[in-house]
């Protein structure tokens, strides 16, 4: 048991870098530096995604550890990372396999405190046919409520009665479903899946090319925060019970295994997630994928510090008196940063890498 693990925990996207990578360094491994070719973080410098790799090239079982899908969920992926890193995980590798490191997915959003990509896409929407994307329907009926063009009290109370008759009418997990599965039709709205490949999506499958090719059997956690109670870890399988992927997913981690395809999971079913992608990529080998997702505060907290951010950066801009606040708003709808919450989180984190690691053999 880690002792303290909130000091891993990092304070920016750029701090958590540097200690990402000096943690790689003082474990003796070489990082792969990924720059982004067009955006830029909140200080004007380059992004990276970095890669580090634990164990032999040419292994053929490995796992897969992915930090700041959702840009501002990186607090706490990277802090998981670095942190596992300090604490000897190379050791706790055995010969035949290899643990692969993706620090900050959508680094644009982990520096800027956003969930989205620079074109406002979510990365774990975003693998569709883009030329016949998915539709929502529900989605686009209430397209103004959830992502409304001004944040007056007036605006907004309109906006919630009709999100309220909704739910009201359909049920609240139809209304998580409108919200929340993913949408292609509204650019500027919430959970957009995106208009094109992003390069988050490209450089995943890069990493799979060049660093997994040789992989038959691998285990990928994606670490996630935002949904279910404040640190409670669950491990959300998109297999539905009784496919080999759950049956295997929950031989590894027990009761933390939810299958959002068979409604027990605190997401909804989603489209274009990169579980999915995996699933296509690994086509005939043995892929376990599953997304630790962590609990911040209640759904409606979250729902609530979305909307702002997307009104801000939308329509308001940075430089708008409200920015600091919203800011540190969805931060905190993402990362509460009190060490109680943080020693939870780690602790799901460490337990469900450790039971990875132990089926890798
Ligand atoms: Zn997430």
């Amino acid at each position: 048991m880690s002792r303290n693990p909130e000091r891993h925990f990092p304070t920016d996207y750029r701090s958590a870098r540097a200690a990402f990578l000096q943690a790689c360094t003082a474990a003796g491994l070489g990082t792969i530096a990924r720059v982004h070719p067009k955006a830029r973080g909140r200080d004007g410098k380059p992004l990276f995604l970095d890669t580090a790799t634990i164990g032999p090239r040419d292994a053929t079982s490995a796992l897969l550890l992915i930090s700041g899908t959702h840009g501002v969920e990186g607090y706490f992926g990277s802090g998981v990372q670095t942190g596992l890193l300090r604490e000897g995980l190379v050791r706790r590798v055995s010969n035949a396999a290899k643990v692969v490191m993706l620090h900050a997915l959508n680094p644009h959003g982990f520096s800027w405190d956003r969930r989205v990509d620079e074109e406002n896409a979510d990365i774990n929407r975003n693998f569709v046919d883009h030329a016949n994307p998915p539709r929502n329907p529900a989605y686009e009926a209430l397209a103004d409520a959830i992502a409304p063009k001004d944040i007056s009290p007036e605006t907004l109370n309109a906006a919630n009665a009709k999100l309220l008759a909704y739910s009201q009418a359909h049920g609240l997990t139809a209304l998580q479903e409108a919200i929340s599965k993913g949408q292609y039709a509204h650019q500027d709205g919430l959970y957009f899946g995106g208009k094109r490949k992003s390069w988050s999506v490209a450089m995943l499958e890069a990493v799979l090319r060049q660093e997994l090719a040789t992989v038959k059997k691998l285990i990928v956690i994606d670490l996630h925060t935002g949904l279910g109670a404040p640190g409670e870890g669950e491990m959300i399988s998109e297999d539905p019970p009784h496919s080999a992927p759950y049956e295997r997913a929950k031989t590894i981690w027990g009761a933390r295994v939810k299958s959002s395809a068979a409604g027990e999971s605190v997401s909804v079913r989603l489209t274009g997630t990169i579980d999915r992608a995996f699933a296509a990529w690994m086509k005939g080998r043995e892929l376990t994928f599953a997304a630790l997702e962590v609990g911040t505060r209640s759904t409606l907290d979250v729902f609530l510090a979305l909307r702002r951010d997307n009104w801000l950066h939308r329509i308001a801009g940075a430089r708008h008196p409200l920015a600091a606040a919203i800011t540190r708003e969805i931060r905190t709808a993402f990362y509460p940063n009190t060490a109680a919450w943080k020693r939870k989180a780690w602790a799901a984190a460490d337990e469900t890498v450790t039971a990875a690691l132990a089926a890798l053999g």
